[in-house]
C-alpha cells in the first residue's frame, strides 16, 4: 500500500513502451517515479507483432541501448530470429531485425523494470490531471486516489477513448481484451489541448498447427549480426532460430475483400480516424492499389512455444467469418482456424504541435509526453520519446537543460523535431526517409552519436556499464583513427595492400577494395580495435566524401528558405516519398518556406524538391 500523501517527482502514466523507459530514465537521475498503468498484467505489452527494430528503427534501439534503455536487452534476451534488412544495400539504411518469444519478452521487460527500486508500480485509470496555475501538481485515479507529484509523463499509447472495430461490432477498448475509457482525454481536452483521431490495425492471429507450411517460402534467420546491445557480444546460431514464413494474397483474396467492403469498418463508414500510411490494412491496399494482383503476407511465430502464428500484412476490420473466408484464399492457410480476430483500433491523440522539442507542454508547465500519444505508431518510437521524456522532465525538475538532439546525431531527434515542428495528419512512423542524414544516422555509429552528444555525467548515470564500455571504444576509435591518418604504407607492405610505397593508410582506407581483415593482420594497433567500434570506423572511412557532402547539403538547405517553387511543378519522378507527392500536390506550396511547414515533410523531402527546382532552372536558362 502507498500513502496517497507521498509526493512523486514524476506519475508516468502507461505501463507500455514509452511509459517503462520513461519511468526507468528518470528514476536513474535520482527521480522517484510513480508508474500507473491500467492492468500491471500488461506492462510492456507487444500490442501487434512480437518484433523489434527494422528499417530506421533499429538505430532508434541502439539510441535508447546506448542511453541505457531495456528495450535493446529484453529483444536481445528474447530473439528468436534475427535478420539484417537491406544488407546489399549501403549501411544508411541496413538494419537489423529480431523476431521475439512474445510472453519472454514482457517476462523480461518487467523483470528488468523491477530492478529500479525508485519506482512505484500501481494499477489503477489516471482519469485527470491536476493543473495549478498552469503547473502540474497531481493526478486523480478512477477510485478516487489523487497523488501529487511536480512532473507527470503521459504514454496511454491507443487507449485515449480507445475503440476497436470488428467488422460492425464496436468495444471502447484500447487493445483486445483491455478496456479503455475517455475520461483522461476529457481532461486533457478542458485544459485546453487539441486532440486529433487515428486508427491503426492488426491482423488475426491463427493457430500454427492448421497451417500447411509447405506451401509457403522458408526465411531463415541469420547468425552476422551484432546484437541490440553493446552489452552483448553473443549471436544466436541459425541453428537455433525459428523460421518465418512467406505467402501472397490472390485475385480470389482481394475479390473476398472487395465484396466484403461494406462489412469492413473502415470502409463502412463506422472509422473516422486516420490510419498508417506505412502500415496499411489490407483492405487500404486492395482499394488503393488495384493494379496489383497479389500482396505479400509473412507468417511469423508469436513465439518458441506459441501455438499462435502472425500473418504481418494483412490486419484488417473486417467481421470475423470474412477474415475467416480472406485467409482460406491464401496458400498455406486454407485450413487456417483464427485465435483471435484481426481488428482496428480508433484513439486519440495529442496534436504535437503543442509540445516543445524537451517534450513537456508548450502551455502546461510539467506535463510530458511519450509514445503514441504524439503521434507515433511503434514500439521504438515510444520507447524513443519515453527515454528522452524521461530524463527532460527529471533534468526541468533538477534545473538542468534539456536534451534535445540535432538532426544528424539521432533518429529520435529527427521524429521529435518532425513531431514537434511540422506535426501530424497520420499515425507517424519512422523511416529512413526521413532523415536528411542518413549516411551520419547509421546501426554502426549509433553508440558513437549518442556518446559525443550527451553530458557524461548523464550518460554515465543512466547507462551504467554501456556507458564505460563506450567510453573504452571512444578512446581506442581515436587511437586507431590517429594511426590511420599518420601513417604511411612502406615498402615492405605495399605489396601485400597492393598499393605504392608511400601511400597513406587513411588514403588506401578510403577506397572500396580496402581490405581490414589484411590491416588487423598488418597492424597491431588495428587488431586492437574491438569489432563494433571498428566496423564504424571502417564505414565512416570508406563513405567519408559521401557524408561530407551531404553535411554540405544540408546546411545549403538552410538558406534556401525563400527559393520559389515554379506553379507548374511535376511532383512526380523527382526521387519524392509517395507521401511527399500526395502532399505537395494537395497544398501547393509556393516556397521551399511554406513546404517545409507542410504536415510529414521532412528536410530530405525539402533537399530532392529544391534539386528537382534547380535542375529545371538550368534546364530553362540553357536552352
Ligand atoms: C492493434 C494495434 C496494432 C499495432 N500495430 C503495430 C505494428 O504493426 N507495428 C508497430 O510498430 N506498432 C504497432 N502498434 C503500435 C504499438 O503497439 C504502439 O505504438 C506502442 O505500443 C506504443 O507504446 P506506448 O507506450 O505509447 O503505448 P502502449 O504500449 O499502448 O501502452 C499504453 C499503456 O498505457 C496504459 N494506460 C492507458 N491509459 C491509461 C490511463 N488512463 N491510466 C493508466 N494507464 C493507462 C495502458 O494500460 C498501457 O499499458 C499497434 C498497436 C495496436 C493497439
Amino acid at each position: 500500500m502507498i500513502n496517497k500523501n507521498t509526493k512523486f517527482d514524476i506519475i508516468v502514466v502507461g505501463g507500455g513502451h514509452g511509459g517503462i523507459e520513461a519511468a526507468v530514465s528518470a528514476s536513474k537521475l535520482g527521480m522517484d517515479v510513480l508508474l500507473v498503468t491500467l492492468d500491471v498484467n500488461a506492462t510492456g505489452r507487444m500490442s501487434c507483432n512480437p518484433a523489434i527494430g527494422g528499417l530506421a528503427k533499429s538505430r532508434v534501439v541502439r539510441e535508447v541501448d546506448a542511453m541505457g534503455g531495456l528495450m535493446s536487452q529484453a529483444a536481445d534476451s528474447t530473439g528468436i530470429q534475427f535478420r539484417v534488412l537491406n544488407r546489399k544495400k549501403g549501411p544508411a539504411v541496413q538494419a537489423t531485425r529480431s523476431q521475439n518469444e512474445r510472453s519472454e519478452y514482457e517476462f523480461e521487460i518487467n523483470r528488468l523494470l523491477k530492478t529500479h527500486k525508485r519506482i512505484t508500480i500501481i494499477q489503477g485509470n489516471v482519469v485527470e490531471i491536476i493543473i495549478e496555475s498552469n503547473h502540474i501538481a497531481g493526478v486523480i485515479l478512477e477510485n478516487g486516489d489523487e497523488f501529487q507529484c511536480s512532473a507527470i509523463i503521459l504514454s496511454t499509447g491507443t487507449f485515449l477513448g480507445g475503440k476497436i472495430y470488428i467488422g460492425h461490432n464496436i468495444y471502447d477498448k484500447g487493445r483486445i481484451g483491455e478496456s479503455a475509457d475517455n475520461k483522461l482525454g476529457q481532461s486533457l481536452e478542458n485544459a485546453g489541448l487539441r486532440l486529433l483521431r487515428f486508427k491503426t490495425g492488426t491482423p488475426p492471429r491463427i493457430l500454427r498447427s492448421s497451417i500447411d507450411f509447405s506451401a509457403t517460402k522458408v526465411q531463415l534467420g541469420e547468425e552476422d549480426y551484432f546484437p541490440f546491445s553493446i552489452n552483448n557480444e553473443v549471436v544466436l546460431p541459425v541453428s537455433r532460430q525459428e523460421c518465418c514464413f512467406i505467402t501472397w494474397t490472390n485475385e480470389k483474396t482481394h475479390r473476398v475483400v472487395q465484396e466484403n467492403l461494406e462489412n469492413s469498418a473502415l470502409y463502412g463508414g463506422m472509422i473516422t480516424g486516420i490510419g498508417p500510411r506505412y502500415c496499411p490494412s489490407i483492405e487500404t491496399k486492395i482499394v488503393k492499389f488495384p493494379e496489383h494482383d497479389k500482396h505479400i503476407v509473412f507468417i511469423e511465430p508469436e513465439g518458441r512455444k506459441s501455438v499462435e502464428m502472425y500473418p504481418n500484412g494483412i490486419s484488417n476490420s473486417l467481421p470475423e467469418e470474412i477474415q475467416l473466408k480472406m485467409l482460406h484464399t491464401i496458400p498455406g492457410l486454407e485450413n487456417a482456424e483464427i485465435t483471435v480476430p484481426g481488428y482496428a483500433v480508433e484513439y486519440d491523440v495529442v496534436e504535437p504541435t503543442q509540445i516543445s522539442h524537451s517534450l513537456m507542454s508548450k502551455s502546461i508547465s510539467g506535463l510530458f509526453f511519450a509514445g503514441q500519444i504524439m503521434g507515433t505508431s511503434g514500439y521504438e518510437e515510444a520507447a524513443g520519446l519515453g527515454l528522452i521524456a524521461g530524463i527532460n522532465a527529471a533534468n526541468w525538475i533538477s534545473k538542468r537543460e534539456s536534451i534535445i538532439f540535432t538532426r544528424d546525431k539521432s533518429y529520435i531527434g529527427v521524429m521529435i523535431d518532425d513531431l514537434v515542428v511540422s506535426g501530424v495528419d497520420e499515425p507517424y512512423r519512422l523511416l529512413t526517409g526521413r532523415s536528411e542524414f542518413r549516411l551520419l544516422l547509421r546501426e554502426d555509429n549509433a553508440w558513437l552519436s549518442i556518446f559525443e552528444t550527451l553530458p557524461h555525467d548523464i550518460l554515465e548515470a543512466i547507462s551504467g556499464d554501456r556507458y564505460y564500455i563506450m567510453r573504452r571504444w571512444y578512446k581506442s576509435l581515436n587511437r586507431v583513427k590517429e594511426f590511420i591518418t599518420s601513417r604511411s604504407i612502406k615498402s615492405r607492405e605495399a605489396d601485400e595492400l597492393c598499393v605504392a610505397p608511400g601511400t597513406s593508410l587513411k588514403n588506401y582506407c578510403n577506397r572500396p577494395e580496402a581490405r581490414w581483415e589484411k590491416l588487423s593482420r598488418m597492424y597491431d594497433e588495428i587488431a586492437c580495435l574491438p569489432a563494433r567500434p571498428s566496423s564504424t570506423l571502417r564505414t565512416e572511412l570508406k563513405y567519408e566524401g559521401y557524408i561530407n557532402r551531404q553535411l554540405r547539403e544540408a546546411e545549403k538547405i538552410n538558406k534556401l528558405h525563400t527559393l520559389k517553387i515554379p506553379a507548374d511543378m511535376n511532383y512526380k519522378g523527382i526521387g519524392l516519398r509517395g507521401e511527399a507527392v500526395d502532399k505537395f500536390e494537395k497544398a501547393q506550396p509556393i516556397d521551399i518556406a511554406h513546404a517545409a511547414k507542410i504536415p510529414g515533410i521532412t528536410p530530405s523531402d525539402l533537399t530532392s524538391l529544391v534539386s528537382a527546382i534547380n535542375k529545371l532552372f538550368h534546364m530553362k536558362h540553357s536552352t
